[in-house]
């Protein structure tokens, strides 16, 4: 238990670090004063010698009430005018907490300098350059305004016809479906049931924190209100970590297989076999004649319509539809305002102004 000497600093002078234990200024001989408080610097003194160390632990000095002088705890009378102690108000003790170690929370390592602002300066380049990539492409695939002269017309229309063929597939027996010829049947594991044999014995290790004891730490200072502090001490609990084995049963486990009948079988099924075409110049669409056999059918049907067109500049585009009627609208000669792509398709055909 420490105690060291503190000090105080004169009001009237502005003299520091006048010795706690003097009553009057170093600089100017004023008395301390009621309202001077001391403090503790960082290199103080520690007391050890006995007479004076039983002077520190004697008590707070008292404050005369009628010179305001400053009194030793073991003087009954004021130094300064005699008068006696009686009533007198005494220093108070003070107590300063010393503030909690503060653990650092880890920082996240940010790179700074020259590497970043290099880095940073390559992105700006490659993104302007991907921007004005991107501002190229779009301008030159961008679909011009032009006036198109309606050249040709040409359909195509199809038929798909689908054959009954047989197919070989496998099920497992309950999804067989109907008119399915069976050809061969096996037993197979369809699944399998998890069964517990039994408990192996296992270990792991379990890590605790213990208390093992207690240690003095210094959290704070008292003024003991004569010019001296004390140092004060808090016992803390220190800790351990303590392991041991703590043992526990892990089920074990069987796979029993499940056997069910797996069936191949053939079937009679409808699939695409070839395509009826038509095609013209004209303006009159027709659909295939459709030549079919006994086990075939006729399937999905498919149109195509195109016209074709040359631009102010006598460039060839085409416009395509799977529409007979939108197709019809067009007559032979006619212009049309439209937006035509790069590669010679219509983009959109525009409304006539007015
Ligand atoms: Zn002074
Ligand atoms: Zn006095």
């Amino acid at each position: 238990m420490a105690i060291r000497e503190g000090a105080w600093d004169c009001p009237h002078c502005g003299r520091t670090g006048n010795r706690g234990s003097a009553k009057f200024c170093g600089g100017c001989g004023a008395p301390r004063g009621e309202d001077v408080r001391f403090y503790l610097p960082d290199d103080a003194r520690e007391v050890s010698d006995a007479a004076e160390l039983r002077k520190a632990m004697a008590g707070p000095d008292w404050i005369c009430p009628y010179c305001q002088g400053d009194n030793g705890a073991e003087s009954s009378f004021c130094s300064g005018c005699g008068a006696p102690r009686d009533g007198a108000a005494v220093r108070p003790l003070v107590e300063t907490r010393l503030a909690p170690p503060v653990v650092p929370a880890p920082q996240p390592v940010v790179s700074k300098g020259r590497a970043g602002g290099l880095l940073k300066k390559g992105c700006g380049i490659g993104c302007l350059g991907l921007l004005v990539l991107f501002g190229l492409i779009w301008f030159l695939g961008r679909p011009r305004e032009a006036t198109l002269t309606a050249q040709g017309f040409s359909w195509e229309r199809s038929i798909q016809i689908e054959a009954l063929q047989a197919v070989t597939e496998e099920a497992w027996e309950d999804a067989v479906p109907a008119g399915a010829r069976v050809l061969s049947r096996r037993r197979e594991v369809h699944h399998t049931n998890r069964v517990q044999t039994g408990t192996v014995r296992k270990s792991s290790t379990v890590t605790e924190q213990v208390q093992v004891g207690t240690e003095r730490v210094k959290v704070g200072t008292r003024d003991l209100g004569n010019g001296y502090f004390e140092d004060i001490y808090e016992d803390r609990p220190v800790y351990e970590d303590r392991s041991h084995e703590e043992s526990y049963d892990e089920p074990v486990y069987r796979e029993d297989p499940v056997f069910a009948v797996k069936v191949r079988y053939e079937i009679d099924k409808w699939l695409p076999a070839r395509e009826e075409k038509a095609a013209g110049q004209d303006r009159s669409p027709r659909w295939p004649e459709v030549q079919q056999a006994a086990n075939e059918r006729a399937g999905a049907r498919k149109e195509s319509y195109e016209i074709r067109f040359l631009d102010d500049k006598g460039k060839a585009c085409v416009h395509r539809t799977p529409r007979e009627a939108e197709w019809r609208r067009f007559e032979p000669g006619g212009a049309y305002r439209a937006t035509v792509k790069p590669d010679g398709e219509v983009a959109r055909f525009l409304d006539p102004e007015g």
